[in-house]
């Protein structure tokens, strides 16, 4: 056994808050925090606000709040602190400037001053040629005579680093595996923009070292960044951390996750009343497999994470598992969490035990909170109105029918055995002769919740009235 111990694991979370939590995101901050948590490492949230024309406070404040939502925390952000504060991109700029600087000082970058309209034509150019459309170099070895004319000349410039032509940049991702990139097909990229903010190639890589992250795990979209970043620290001689990604997530059908599917962000999930412990575990298991069957509590699922077991093949999003862990969350609810999940769906100032009652009866039988609010009104709204089918039904059964199940009611408690006992005395009837009509009469309807806790649930007066609507 070896006393070497590993360095503790440090993972992140680096969203842009330009628009609403989307799913293939809250899924990257949920990996990300299961693999921290699974080695007892740390988890940080990093703000990427360098974009300031699309980046919201407001935007931030969801993020977080939709991320809380969904059980995670982390060690580290913007409402937190923590050792490598500050966490927003837009409140480290000096950092940034400083370490532009010593790429620029060292030759590792140097100022462009191509135009937009230049390097739109040299772009157009080299399609033209059937050549792969990178920065030409055009800045790439201008002399100090001539940067300081373009400097006399108040031209604006960006910052771009050098690559070395005719090499190889390679890593082994974590997810994908070994991976190679030609430099000669990456080209000179920017680092600082000409309106001076930091290119994400620079800042996100930058951030992970100084951060002391040492595993990266991101969406499948970014593999190809991940060279350029591998460069960047290179040439500032500051670690590079670990780099897996993961497949993206997509519809039903196979095409990217879109509108057209229904809800793609948190928001809206939660919005229709969608459990955390719901989408969690659906979630986790959209491209990390695993054996474990049923609701995995945040702690199990940190257990069970195995980097191993993430997937390389796109991830399809599927509302009708979703729907069947709704269904598994919505039946580990306490009956207290259940109520503020339900929230103004159930019907306000119940007493304890009718609230336990009703919160029994119908626990099978709803999704939603909308599905509450209709169990609701059966239970405890005005008398249902009956189609003319059920009418028929009901009225066949019989006034001695009614008469028997009514008093029956008054006399048990509302207690089912002893309804049935009675009408089976009264009418004969039994099987589905005896509980159809009288689960029409109490709800209108011919399906819905089990009948023995419907009526445990339901005010004895309401039941009363309701049956004694089609006695003699
Ligand atoms: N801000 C980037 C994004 O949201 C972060 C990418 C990364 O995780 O490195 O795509
Ligand atoms: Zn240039």
């Amino acid at each position: 056994m070896s006393f070497m111990s590993e360095p503790i694991r440090v993972t992140r979370f680096a969203p842009s808050p330009t628009g609403a939590l989307h799913l293939g995101n809250a899924r990257t901050a949920l990996l990300n925090f299961l693999y921290a948590r699974q080695a007892g490492g740390r988890f940080l949230l990093r703000i990427e606000d360098t974009d300031a024309g699309r980046s919201t406070d407001a935007y931030l404040a969801a993020l977080v709040d939709d991320l809380r939502w969904l059980g995670l925390d982390w060690d580290e952000g913007p409402d937190v602190g923590g050792p490598a504060a500050p966490y927003r991109q837009s409140e480290r700029t000096g950092l940034y400037a400083d370490f532009q600087e010593r790429l620029q000082v060292t030759g590792a970058a140097y100022p462009c001053y191509c135009t937009p309209a230049e390097l739109e034509l040299s772009r157009k150019a080299l399609l033209a040629a059937g050549k792969p459309p990178r920065y030409a170099g055009t800045c790439r070895e201008l002399t100090a005579a001539q940067r300081r004319d373009r400097e006399a000349r108040d031209l604006a410039s960006t910052l771009r680093f050098r690559v070395r032509p005719g090499d190889t940049v390679a890593f082994d991702d974590f997810v994908y595996g070994p991976q190679r990139f030609a430099t000669d097909d990456i080209g000179d990229f920017i680092v600082r923009r000409a309106d001076g903010s930091a290119a994400f190639f620079f800042c996100n890589a930058l951030d992970d070292a100084l951060m002391g992250v040492t595993h990266v795990l991101r969406g499948e979209d970014h593999l190809t960044n991940t060279p350029r970043q591998i460069l960047v620290l290179g040439a500032l001689g500051l670690p590079v951390p670990a780099y897996g990604h993961v497949s993206l997530i997509v519809g039903d059908d196979g095409a990217p996750l879109s509108k057209r599917h229904g809800a793609t962000s948190l928001a809206e999930l939660r919005a229709q009343g969608y459990l955390a412990a719901a989408v969690r575990n659906h979630l986790f298991r959209l491209g990390h497999s695993t054996s474990l069957q049923g609701v995995l509590a945040p702690d199990a699922m940190a257990a069970a994470f195995d980097r191993r077991h993430l997937g390389r093949s796109p991830s399809r999003f599927d509302i009708a598992q979703l729907g069947v862990w709704q269904r598994e969350a919505v039946h580990a609810l306490t009956d207290d969490e259940f109520a503020q999940w339900a929230g103004a769906a159930l019907p306000p100032a119940l007493e304890p035990a009718a609230r336990a009652a009703f919160i029994g009866a119908v626990r099978p039988n709803v999704l939603f909170p909308l599905d509450v609010r209709a169990w609701a009104e059966v239970v405890f709204g005005a008398a249902p109105h009956l189609s003319a089918d059920a009418e028929a039904v009901v009225r066949d059964a019989g006034g001695g029918f009614f008469d028997a199940a009514a008093a029956a009611a008054a006399a048990s408690d509302n207690d089912l055995a002893m309804i049935a006992a009675a009408i089976r005395d009264a009418t004969g009837r039994k099987g589905p002769a005896l509980y159809k009509p009288l689960r029409l009469a109490l709800t209108g309807l011919d399906h819905g919740p089990e009948l023995a806790p419907l009526l445990r649930a339901m005010p004895r007066a309401t039941t009363h009235d309701r049956l004694k609507r089609y006695a003699r």
